[in-house]
């Protein structure tokens, strides 16, 4: 986060009191978006799931949640990164309601946001994904690893691709293992990690998650667990 973002917000906030972007009358707490109660009212699924024998896929809420969707757009287009941390309390939840907590193994693992091409991440300041990741990453005291996965290709929003095909060459071969990274995958322990814990914002048709997830496999991972705030 850098210093104009922080200058930035605080200016808004004088501008114009920040208020919950649910009931749009309490006044939230600290930089989230909406106020504890509506944050208790979003239902956050039980259950995770599997999107093959060794990609588990664990989405914490609805796409269809009104609120959901606006708190993402909030963090992507507004430039809240309180969001943020609202988008991580909800996938906290899941993973303690879904019992993914003792599926996640965080002394064996990393965490790996989906990355953002540099010209868009220029354009936006920041990594919405890797914000949502690094909150992620002090709940479970995994490293978050951003020298891992690059993506090589400027594709469009997957939000705005029309059906699943379109989304799936919209994204086919956007990322690329850094060439300049020769280390192992490094754990907490100082051990080899064998287990990569995925974070995205949105889970649209799987695709973007699948492609990050075959470009991994490049490095032999025993198990990949995508955590997403919002599934369409
Ligand atoms: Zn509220």
């Amino acid at each position: 986060m850098t210093a104009i973002i922080k200058l930035w917000e605080l200016f808004l906030d004088i501008l114009m009191p920040r208020i919950c972007l649910g009931c749009r009358s309490k006044r939230p707490e600290g930089k989230m978006p909406i106020c504890n109660a509506c944050t208790a009212g979003i239902r956050v699924n039980k259950v995770y799931g599997e999107l093959s024998p060794r990609l588990v896929l664990g989405a914490a809420a609805s796409y269809d949640d009104q609120l959901v969707r606006e708190i993402i757009h909030s963090l992507k287009y507004k430039r809240l990164s309180g969001a943020a941390k609202s988008l991580a309390d909800l996938i906290i939840k899941h993973i303690e309601f879904s019992a993914l907590r003792n599926i996640i193994k965080p002394a064996r693992s990393i965490i790996v946001p989906i990355p953002l091409h540099p010209g868009r991440l220029r354009k936006r300041g920041y990594n919405q994904s890797e914000l949502i990741a690094v909150e992620i990453g002090k709940y479970l005291g995994v490293p978050v690893r951003t020298d891992i996965l690059m993506r090589v290709k400027r594709s469009a929003p997957q939000i705005k691709m029309k059906n699943r095909a379109a989304r799936e060459t919209n994204i086919r071969n956007a990322f690329a293992l850094n060439p300049g990274f020769t280390n192992k995958l490094i754990s907490l322990n100082g051990e080899a990690a064998k287990e990569i814990i995925l974070i995205d914002d949105v889970f649209t048709s799987g695709a973007t998650i699948n492609e990050a997830a075959r470009t991994l496999k490049g490095l032999s991972p025993e198990k990949i667990i995508a955590l997403v705030a919002a599934k369409a």
